[in-house]
């Protein structure tokens, strides 16, 4: 045995548990184990496995402050993303990637699918920058790459050879955008294409609007069940869905689960862009997951953007998107917070088809300590992850406040800080 993580609460209610590592997995999960082994006390604090990043983008994050001023109510993002990407460089993406592992990392997050643009703008930079802060990210989070057009495959020459050079390299998830191409179901037929042709999963962005027409999600489901690719695809915002009646969102939420489609709701990014068209009574845009999970489907929450014209905010923080969507969902038992946190956990697993993620024998020992005494309450108050283990070496640890009362002790400097 390596490491002992002993006292930790894996569930309201259970005896308290020591989780034994050894060579990175977990080998013992048992009240009270003897064995020699260097030793953490989590005294009692919840303890699950890493959070997992469902949607992210690493290649455009951390760019607000070079995009230019939104246009009046119309947010425009894709167009002023669009035009500063020709200065990315290599060195310039992996920077700011690295900057979001760093983040991430600190969160309490050990896993995540990022999603990376190709287009003639940009060309493989954006790939090679996140691919380069990915290895030098490895000792605290396992990262999946999905590359996608952003701005249009059908009508962007250039664009396809740029994805099948992608695929050619190894990469193993294909994502689309079609909304900003002039040929919607010509992406997605190409899509649904190349991941025959690879053999690999499939993350779409669709459906992002503000009105319940003409949606994509039907074709994708039914390019789904012709390639029998059920458990193998995530759709990600599908905003138009909220604008449906209730019966009609239940409906297609049964079809998601027949069909075996993952939908990814990014509260963040949806609640800052839609409603754009309205100045009163602004509809929210967020997808109600717990309704999604109700109808047998599965559903993540993502970060999707940091600081940039899509979402001028950011802190990687799983467990605040999390707060932040039940609030707009309005979902407040118990029952449905813990349905948020599977979300994070879980849900997204199934989503990427981790078969050795959790808290089992065998599985990496990537685990995250938080100030709590529940998952509920880790959503409910943004508590604090204060340790995370990834393949059973301790990767991040927080310090817990200390309160300077009338008669505590002043510091005479505080600690460097370990993110940027
Ligand atoms: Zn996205």
């Amino acid at each position: 045995m390596d490491l002992i993580l002993r006292n930790a609460r894996l569930a309201p209610g259970d005896p308290l548990m020591d989780i034994g590592i050894s060579a990175g997995r977990i080998a013992a999960i048992a009240p009270g184990l003897v064995a020699e082994a260097e030793t953490i006390d989590a005294a009692g604090r919840f303890v699950c496995a890493g959070l997992i990043e469902s949607h992210i983008h690493l290649d455009k994050a951390c760019i607000f402050d070079r995009t230019a001023p939104e246009p009046g109510r119309l947010a425009d993002s894709i167009r002023r993303t669009s035009m500063v990407k020709h200065g990315f460089t290599v060195e310039d993406v992996h920077a700011r990637a690295s900057r979001v592992l760093s983040r991430a990392i600190a969160q309490g997050t050990t896993r995540m699918r990022t999603h990376v643009e190709l287009d003639p703008i940009v060309g493989l930079r954006g790939l090679e920058g996140v691919r380069r802060a990915i290895a030098d990210h490895a000792w605290g989070i396992d990262v999946e790459i999905s590359v996608f057009a952003e701005e249009g495959l059908t009508n962007n020459p250039g664009t396809d050879e740029l994805l099948v050079a992608a695929l050619d390299s190894g990469i193993r998830v294909i994502g689309g955008a079609p909304g900003s191409d002039t040929d919607r179901p010509g992406q997605l037929l190409r899509v649904f294409e190349l991941a025959r042709r690879y053999d690999t999963d499939i993350d779409l962005h669709i459906d992002f609007g503000n009105v319940p027409d003409d949606m994509d999600l039907d074709l994708v489901c039914r390019l789904t069940e012709r390639d029998r690719m059920g458990g193998r695809v995530t759709v990600a915002h599908v905003t138009k869905l909220t604008t449906h009646d209730i019966d009609s969102q239940r409906r297609i939420a049964r079809r998601l689960a027949e069909t075996g489609i993952t939908l990814s709701v990014l509260p963040a990014t949806d609640v800052f862009l839609m409603g754009r068209d309205q100045t009163d009574n602004i509809r929210r845009g967020v997808v109600n997951a717990n309704m999604l999970l109700e109808e047998g489907a599965n559903a993540t929450l993502g970060s999707n953007n940091i600081l940039n014209a899509f979402t001028p905010f950011g802190d990687c923080s799983l467990v605040r998107i999390a707060n932040m969507y039940a609030h707009i969902a309005q979902v407040s038992t118990d029952t449905d917070i813990a349905a948020c946190f599977d979300m994070l956990t879980t849900r997204a697993a199934r989503m990427l088809n981790h078969t050795d993620y959790g808290i089992a024998l065998g599985n990496p020992a990537d685990l995250v300590v938080f100030d709590a005494a529940s998952a509920v309450q880790v959503i409910r108050e943004l508590r604090q992850p204060l340790l995370a283990i990834k393949r059973g070496r301790p990767s991040m640890r927080w310090s817990t406040p200390e309160l300077l009362g009338p008669s505590g002790s002043r510091p005479s400097d505080l600690p460097q800080s370990i993110v940027t």
